[in-house]
């Protein structure tokens, strides 16, 4: 069945569905797998309809919510767990952990270079400072990767007594280097709790769930923290964050996010919990559609000269695909493409705007359900040099493929590649 008039754009996709079919395999594989890890949770836990209603007000002995939780550390291999819609997104989640467990004068380390946009001004680094963790005292610094990985070397000297907390961030979010695997992280704890066996270490985990076998507490992580409009909200989450690990920094978290002395024991779930349970049991199949999606996207487009980050045969540990146009107009259009080939606000062109939290104007072609939600495709990126885009997401492969396809015949059109 032809999906394009254009017959070498169709010859192109047919070749490009051969060449990737041992990675859609793989993919499959892993989803299966991970799949088996949330069914095996929910049975493990006897999550019944019960659980799926809610509570109000204060929300004390919230069943549902409490199973929740209890149902993320089964799969994560956690301690304890906060997943609620109060955590309103990824930032908020990463920001309660950092908050909780520094106090003034600990040190925190970011160990893969800068950390994502919206959390230098959390640190107090970039911003106005206020409420940052800089102007509460506590001290910052980063340590570059070396040649992609992390320079465990250097972060051992730079460590000292007062090092509190060692930041990973796993996804590469919108920066230029790869995103970092399960292994490699497993490496560098390794050898940092060989020294400083005490140290918090904290996994950035935003678009990681499930893309791998396993997630990072079970490599010797102590928290980890995500966003539920990305991978383990499945898609169908309308809100919400959750941070997994230790019991006593856990605890921490709870009275950061509530009040101390209350801590997670309250906190109303109102009507979200169907959809944080559904969701989360979605998520390994809708991640592997995502994850089918880049690799198209990666073999694609690579077939036509643009530079793509990961390759569409790399391992991966996350949803983000990146590609390079080294031109802004290029990478507007792209984008453009990608948004008129959403199932919401298809008819509206998304233009480079100031985005709260972030540097440079950012571009973000979302034709998204839900609001932001970058388990659902979206393409975006900072206008900034090498002009890079960042595509990720996808409810099913087949929207992702339809997208690209018209992405490229919008470039064609336009005459900015050619077949
Ligand atoms: C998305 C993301 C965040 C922040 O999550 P939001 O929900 O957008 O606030 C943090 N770190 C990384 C690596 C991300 O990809």
């Amino acid at each position: 069945m032809k999906i394009t008039k254009n017959d070498a754009l169709q010859h192109l996709i047919e070749q490009t569905d051969i060449k990737i079919a041992e990675q859609l395999k793989r993919i499959e594989q892993s989803a299966l797998f991970n799949q088996k890890k949330v069914l095996d949770a929910f049975s493990a836990l006897k999550i019944s309809e019960g659980d799926l209603v809610g509570s109000n007000g204060y929300g004390y002995d919230d069943m549902g919510r409490d199973n929740l939780e209890a149902v993320y550390s089964h799969v994560f291999k956690a301690e304890d767990t906060i997943v609620r819609p109060q955590v309103i997104s990824g930032t908020h989640a990463i920001t309660l952990a950092l908050q909780a467990n520094l106090m003034h004068g600990d040190e925190l380390i970011y160990i893969t270079g800068k950390p994502y946009d919206t959390l230098l001004e959390v640190i107090g680094v970039e911003g106005n400072g206020i409420g940052s963790l800089i102007e509460q005292g506590v001290k910052y610094q980063h340590i570059e990767l070396k040649e992609n990985q992390i320079d465990i070397p250097s972060v051992l000297d730079a460590m000292s007594v007062n090092t509190k907390l060692i930041a990973i961030q796993r996804s590469k979010g919108y920066s230029s280097r790869p995103s970092l695997t399960i292994a490699q992280i497993e490496s560098a704890i390794l050898a940092i709790k060989a020294q400083y066996p005490n140290v918090i270490i904290f996994v950035d985990n935003c678009y990681g769930e499930f893309v791998e076998d396993r997630e990072p507490i079970e490599v010797g992580a102590d928290l980890i923290a995500g966003s539920l409009i990305k991978n383990p909200g499945g898609g169908i989450c309308k809100i919400g964050g959750y941070i997994s690990g230790r019991k006593d920094l856990i605890e921490r978290i709870g009275y950061r996010l509530t009040a101390p002395g209350i801590g997670k024991e309250a906190g109303a779930s109102l009507y979200s919990l169907l959809e944080m349970y559904q969701g989360f049991f979605l998520s390994p199949h809708v991640v592997s559609q995502s994850l089918k999606g880049a690799v198209f996207t990666s073999a694609i487009l690579s077939q036509l000269g643009m530079e793509t980050t990961p390759r569409y045969d790399d391992y991966r540990t996350d949803l983000i695909q990146s590609v390079t146009f080294n031109d802004k107009e290029k990478m507007i259009l792209f984008c453009q493409a990608i948004q008129s080939a959403s199932p919401i606000n298809s008819q509206f062109l998304p233009m480079p705007s100031y985005m709260p939290g972030y540097t440079d104007d950012v571009i973000m072609a979302a034709g998204t359900f839900i609001q932001g939600a970058s388990i659902e495709l979206t393409a975006d990126g900072p206008i900034r040099a090498p002009y890079e885009a960042y595509i990720q997401g996808g409810l099913t492969y087949e929207h992702v493929k339809l997208a690209i396809i018209k992405a490229i015949e919008n470039l064609v059109e336009k005459q900015i590649i050619k077949l």
